[in-house]
């Protein structure tokens, strides 16, 4: 569904590299329960078609074909994690190319939890310019919904970067997100050659 390689044996990844493919870490953050796992897993596809790769748990790696040309990323979900210190979340707030700060449209406190994040991401990683999507999921709960999307928008305007809005559940805008976030990492390597 997302990947346009030819083939998906372990040995093709080396050929990519050879020929220039491009490897990105998207790290999903957000509050728990907003769906972040769910569009890990659409992401990665149905396990036994071999189409994705999960490389540890949680780690997901899958290469798409975005506006003619391939990247692979990979998708690390493992901001919620059992552990009593900090330290995984410190480290996924230092391992992305890329973030997706997800929160759930019919859950207020988790946006508001996005800023916090977001906050938390600047401090983080001061002088980069790091892309990231605000993502408002579960956008087929219509009658649940608690968060607008022009609040949503108008966030994104505030934290410099972009916005969807997505389903997890019925898979609507999921393949436009994680080509979005390729776009996103492209349009500051381009920018960054010239
Ligand atoms: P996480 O804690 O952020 O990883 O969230 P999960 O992916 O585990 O999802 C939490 C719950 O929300 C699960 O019961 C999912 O089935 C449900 N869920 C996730 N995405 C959507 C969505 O887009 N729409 C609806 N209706 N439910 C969703
Ligand atoms: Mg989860």
């Amino acid at each position: 569904y997302y990947r346009c390689s030819s083939s998906s044996d372990s040995s093709d990844s080396v050929i990519s590299s050879e020929s220039g493919n491009t490897y990105y870490r998207v790290v999903l953050i957000g509050e728990h329960g907003v769906g972040k796992s769910t569009l890990a897993s659409i992401f990665a596809g149905v396990p036994d078609t071999l189409d994705s790769e999960m490389l540890r748990e949680n780690t997901y790696e899958r290469t798409l074909m975005v506006d003619g040309e391939s990247a692979t990323l990979i998708l690390i979900d493992m901001w919620e994690n059992k552990s009593q210190d900090n330290w995984i979340q410190d480290h996924c707030m230092q391992v992305g190319d890329a973030y997706l700060i997800v929160y759930s449209i019919t859950d207020r406190a988790s946006f508001e939890k996005a800023s916090e994040l977001r906050i938390q991401l600047r401090r983080a990683r001061q002088t980069e310019d790091i892309p990231i999507i605000l993502v408002g999921n579960k956008s087929d709960l219509v009658r649940c919904r608690e968060v607008s999307i022009s609040e949503g928008r108008a966030c994104a305007v505030v934290f410099d970067c972009k916005f969807i809005e997505t389903s997890a559940a019925v898979q609507h805008n999921v393949k436009e997100l994680f080509e979005g976030i390729v776009r996103q990492v492209r349009l500051r390597r381009d920018s960054k050659e010239k």
